[in-house]
Formats: structure tokens, sequence, C-alpha cells
């Protein structure tokens, strides 16, 4: 029996890979939204939809705007935003 060290079952090894992949994944995933200027968090549509769709919260445009870009969906305020 190999002493491989696992978390929740799985080999650690396997899961550092996976998440290097994801992070991998993520850069580009990025960089397609410098390229098109929009905001990744809310799609440049400078709202957050998962706040409208899981709570179906009906309040001023403030309290659902997309907090990473301000409202404004662009890269560049997305960019300067702490997240
Ligand atoms: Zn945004």
């Amino acid at each position: 029996m190999s002493k491989e060290r696992t978390i929740g079952g799985i080999p650690l090894n396997f899961l550092n890979k996976w998440f290097s992949w994801k992070e991998d994944d993520e850069q580009k995933r990025l960089e397609k939204w410098r390229e098109r200027g929009a905001c990744p968090a809310c799609s440049g549509r400078g709202f957050n939809p998962m706040i409208l769709n899981e709570f179906m919260y009906l309040g001023a445009y403030d309290d659902y705007k997309c907090f990473s870009c301000n409202g404004s969906g662009r890269w560049e305020d997305w960019e300067q935003a702490d997240h």
C-alpha cells in the first residue's frame, strides 16, 4: 500500500494537477474578456445574473448591479476593483 496523501479519497497530486489546469483555464477565460473589453464577472452586462436568478430579488438596480465593475460592464473597471 502506498502512503499517498489524499483529500476525500482523491490523491493529492491529482488535485494539484486539476487545480493548475483550472488556473490555466481561468487565465484563458480572462484573456478573452480583456480582448472584448468586458467585465468577466457579469459578461459586460453590468449586473450579476446569478443574484437575479437565485433570489429573484426585485430591488433597486444598485442592489444587484455587478460589484466587480460597479455596474459599468467594462474590463477597465473590473481590473481596478478588488476581487
Ligand atoms: Zn461586471
